[in-house]
């Protein structure tokens, strides 16, 4: 056919900028910007980028992103970038549930958001078949208002509700959203709580509710109210180590029939990777392949219409290396041939009943075989619905043993990588510190001698100052000499004029006495004469 020799136009988006998201610190945290590095640089190495149509990111318009956030939210991630200390974006983020921020964090969140709804946008515009943004930080925790789980914006929530209401001109009337991430897609399931335009179905751990993000709101039973009752679908896992027949079983006895009936117009897939063997965070074991088989199982609805969206995912080697095989079926490449011989385990096939129980009497489809179904719990090797998954007990034990052991392989592989760079790191820091070592004995030598010719000027001013003391001490000496001469002398000459007053007075004292004696003198004289004359 004409048809299938059309090369398919597959969209992938991917900008450095969503890198610029990061700890505040430099610390290490799984959601690190080589997430989305790690993906973009295996789709260049397998030349599958040159295959594609590429595109570069566009930040989210905040009309759009209020579809399903407040304004409030959309404000807050909004300054983000505006507050200039870490200090005050810290405290907002320790506010948060598992929230880091820094000044990258609200260019990222504009951006992860925006990308998603371009490449939905042209995908349901037909430019394109379908696309993949590469996209971080990751949506499907992200409340309406609130950020949560290394979720800023709602990415897949925001690209399906623009869809809806804004571009109703593109017949996009039917959205089904799979979310295979490994935690449940809280946040989205809040936002079409009430939507029967929106069918969301995610697959998760649930562990009893003690799984990330913790509570009920992931258990089977929510299935969504008024309008949108039957329209939300949990599927909980109740412990880890869930494997690729898990998954297959889940879809084909699930999501694959519910699909059919809800014949969606375009798939949305939350396409965290954190379910993979390795994952750090996941504890579960899906294989590269698996995740490649699961989307080749949607690719048969909505005409292909599919738009991945990245969410979690933090093994960077296997987040690749899934990302690849998914492309390579958005792509059409011949599909993967599952090698998996596992059996789907009982607590699986026990989940599988409850929900399409709870889920049935709003898709007609689950309730079929329900009728088929054997009395829980099931033997193994019993024939079960499932049957193609159930092969010999020994075959699934060794591969599962096998998948164990690589996984244990890649762990010490990459234990030992990190080994290596810490040794070559301490040996560069080693080199450093000798550099730095030398140079500061030099400085030390130069500042000796700078300190021994100062030490040298400061005996010659000691000196100085000493002999200028003395001098000063004998000038003060002779100073005080000469000050008291002039005044034992003017004391002196105080008394002596006393003296000289007290003489000149005692000298006109005598001389008015001889005046008075030379008076009586000459009267004497005279009295003779004038006895004589008497006579
Ligand atoms: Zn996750």
């Amino acid at each position: 056919m004409a048809g299938e020799s059309r090369k398919r136009k597959v969209g992938l988006l991917y900008d450095e900028r969503m890198c610029k998201h990061d700890t505040p610190d430099g610390e290490d945290h799984p959601e690190c910007p080589n997430r989305i590095k790690a993906i973009w640089e295996m789709l260049q190495r397998t030349g599958l980028a040159q295959r594609c149509v590429v595109l570069s990111g566009i930040k989210a318009e905040d009309k759009h992103l209020q579809l399903v956030h407040t304004k409030d939210h959309v404000n807050l991630v909004k300054r983000l970038s505006t507050k200039k200390k870490d200090s005050r974006r810290n405290k907002i983020a320790s506010k948060l549930d598992s929230i880091y921020l820094n000044g990258g964090s609200s260019e990222a969140a504009y951006l992860a958001a925006g990308s998603v709804v371009e490449v939905a946008e042209k995908v349901a515009e037909g430019e394109l078949d379908c696309g993949f943004a590469i996209v971080r930080p990751p949506g499907h925790h992200a409340e309406a208002d609130e950020a949560m789980g290394f979720c800023l914006f709602n990415n897949v929530a925001v690209a399906a509700s623009y869809l809806l209401n804004q571009r109703p001109d593109l017949g996009i009337k039917r959205i089904l959203i799979v979310d295979w991430d490994v935690h449940h897609g809280n946040g989205t399931q809040k936002m079409f709580w009430k939507d029967p335009r929106v069918l969301v179905f995610s697959v998760h751990r649930h562990d009893g509710g003690s799984f990330y993000p913790r509570g009920d709101d992931g258990d089977y039973d929510k299935v969504g109210e008024g309008a949108g009752e039957g329209f939300n679908i949990n599927v909980p896992w109740e412990q880890g180590r869930c494997g690729d027949a898990d998954y297959f079983a889940v879809w084909d006895h699930i999501l694959i029939p519910v699909t059919k009936e809800f014949n969606p117009d375009l798939i949305l897939v939350s396409a965290g990777f954190d379910a993979a063997i390795g994952d750090p965070l996941g504890g579960c074991l899906v294989t590269p392949g698996g995740y490649s088989v699961m989307l080749q199982k949607l690719m048969e609805f909505a005409q292909g219409k599919i738009v991945m969206a990245l969410e979690g995912g933090y093994r960077l080697d296997i987040v690749a290396e899934s990302s690849v095989m998914c492309v390579q079926v958005l792509l059409e490449d011949d599909p993967f041939q599952s090698p998996v011989e596992e059996y789907t385990r009982d607590s699986t096939c026990t989940v599988i009943q409850a929900v399409r129980k709870k889920l049935c009497a709003y898709w007609p489809s689950l309730a079929d075989e329900i009728q088929l179904k054997a009395e829980a719990p099931l033997p193994v090797k019993a024939p079960f619905p499932f049957a193609i998954f159930i092969y010999s007990k020994q075959q699934a034990e060794r591969l599962r043993a096998s998948l164990e052991e690589k996984a244990a392989l890649q762990t010490k592989v990459a234990e030992l990588q990190g080994e290596a760079s810490e040794k070559l790191r301490l040996q560069v820091s080693l080199e450093k510190y000798a550099a730095e070592a030398k140079e500061a004995a030099e400085h030390l030598t130069q500042v000796s001698s700078e300190l021994r010719e100062v030490k040298i000027d400061l005996d010659f001013h000691r000196e100085l100052f000493k002999k200028a003391s003395e001098e000063k001490k004998l000038l003060e000496g002779e100073l005080q000499k000469e000050a008291s001469d002039k005044l034992r002398l003017r004391i002196s000459r105080d008394r002596y004029a006393a003296e000289v007053k007290e003489a000149a007075e005692q000298l006109e004292k005598v001389r008015s006495e001889l005046r008075e004696v030379q008076i009586d003198l000459n009267l004497h004289r005279k009295l003779p004469k004038k006895a004589k004359k008497v006579k």
